[in-house]
């Protein structure tokens, strides 16, 4: 999938999240090694810190599966009105570094602007064992 592509897939993601509090829909789309895809969307709960990211969900779920080695992730806020409010929080940064992402796919709103960066660029220097 190219990166047009990959912000579709996590837009139509983000219609399956549960946010009844944030109203703030996020879908992700997740490319394993051998090009397996995988989606996720963030998941409210009432006691706030239970709550899931829908990168956490999409990567979690496919290291369920199996996968080891994840390629991309794109991520989708559909109710961000700006790219720059759909970037992954630091702790999916950090699962994201536990898989090797290499590159991530970022956009918001109506998909109109899709920015691309490598994980490097948004987590330098970051913890590994
Ligand atoms: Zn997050």
């Amino acid at each position: 999938m190219n990166n047009q592509e990959l912000a579709e897939a996590a837009r139509a993601a983000a219609e399956h999240s549960y946010s009844p509090y944030s109203n703030f829909r996020v879908g992700a789309v997740v490319v394993g090694g051998n090009g397996e895809i995988v989606t996720g969307a963030n998941v409210e709960n009432a006691a706030y810190p239970s709550s899931n990211c829908a990168e956490a969900t999409a990567i979690n779920t496919a290291a369920a599966q199996g996968i080891r080695k994840i390629e991309t992730v794109a991520v989708a806020c559909i109710d961000a009105d700006d790219v720059e409010g759909a970037y992954s929080c630091g702790r999916c940064r950090q699962i994201m570094s536990e898989f090797d992402v290499e590159r991530l796919i970022v956009t918001a709103g109506d998909g109109s602007e899709i920015r691309e960066h490598t994980l490097e660029e948004l987590l330098p220097h970051r913890f590994s064992l």
